[in-house]
């Protein structure tokens, strides 16, 4: 389907990406099908939404009947049923290929045949998906960054058989979503991992041989290379345990040693010290005293 035909949007998962796309695809003018299998998710998502839209009525961001009107193009739903009248269908649920296949083989099933189906995966290979699927050549990576309304980057990944057509609409899409799409061939990492992971990794293993304290080694990050934040602070915001999963898949996909996890980030993993999320990771988030 061409982009300027697509009307209805479905968003597969309701967590922390799957509210944010559905929020940028209502304010973008679509109707929204929000599905989560967990209804408390879904419960969570639409008060989310709700009270981020407010936040921007708030601060004189959006127009009170642009909020209204936004709400009201989202609809959730706990069953699966409706997404049949999605014109384009974005997968957002939990970062595995056993889950990521069974609802690409029921989408693919449920939706009519020129559908696009989408997958925000952020490390999983589009090819492999898209081999759950009869439709192949309609199947793409559509990886928005978190939070999804504010970061303006969309990698679109190109599976093996992804058409050029496919491409195009959803380039065409991100950019009405008012963001800016890259297209990105399937290895593994696509771009943005490929090159943010092994940096992450890097930073790890400086601490981990002494090379430079915690504080110093994301300092140098912030004032030498003007990074918002230090690579152990986006670490820990990333999830210690996402960081490591998408870094073994670097690993296993190029067979390259040189994305060999630093043992400092499994050991933080084991002991549970996941970031942000946990409350602890290189940095502390509930005691003042973080200081390393
Ligand atoms: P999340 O755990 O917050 O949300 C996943 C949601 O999917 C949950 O609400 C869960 O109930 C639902 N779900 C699971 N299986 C389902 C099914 N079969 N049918 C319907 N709903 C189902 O996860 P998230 O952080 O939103 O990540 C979602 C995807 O986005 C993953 O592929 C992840 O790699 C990718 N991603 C995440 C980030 C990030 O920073 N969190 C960034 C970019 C991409």
């Amino acid at each position: 389907m061409e982009q300027s035909s697509l009307k209805t949007i479905g968003v597969v998962g309701s967590g922390q990406m799957g509210r944010g796309i559905a929020q940028v695809a209502a304010q973008g003018g679509l109707s929204v099908l929000l599905h989560d299998q967990d209804a408390a998710a879904l419960q969570a998502a639409a008060a989310f939404i709700e009270s981020s839209l407010k936040r921007q009525v708030e601060k004189g961001a959006l127009p009170e009947a642009a909020r209204a009107a936004a709400i009201a193009r989202i609809r959730p739903i706990a069953e699966s049923g409706p997404l049949a009248d999605a014109d384009f269908v974005i997968e957002a649920v939990s970062e595995s290929l056993a889950v990521k296949a069974r609802v690409f083989a029921a989408l693919d099933g449920a939706c009519r045949p020129e559908v696009i189906l989408a997958s925000n995966t952020s490390s999983l290979p589009i090819t492999k998906i898209a081999s759950a699927t009869r439709r192949p050549d309609r199947v793409v990576g559509m990886h928005f960054m978190n939070p999804v309304p504010v970061m303006e980057l969309v990698e679109i990944v190109a599976g093996q058989a992804t058409s050029a057509a496919t491409l195009e609409t959803t380039r065409g899409l991100a950019k009405s979503l008012g963001k800016t799409p890259v297209v990105a061939q399937d290895y593994p990492g696509f771009i943005s991992n490929r090159i943010l992971m092994p940096m992450i990794n890097e930073a790890i293993y400086a601490l981990y041989e002494g090379a430079g304290r915690r504080d110093d080694i994301d300092t140098v990050m912030r004032l030498g290379m003007r990074h918002p934040m230090g690579p152990l602070a986006l670490a820990d915001f990333i999830g210690l345990d996402t960081c490591l999963a998408i870094l073994e898949i670097l690993h296993d996909g190029f067979g390259d040693p040189k994305y060999r996890p630093c043992p400092l980030l499994r050991r933080m993993v084991d002991a549970g010290h996941l970031g942000k999320k946990s409350g602890r990771g290189f940095y502390d988030y509930g005691s003042r005293d973080s200081s390393r």
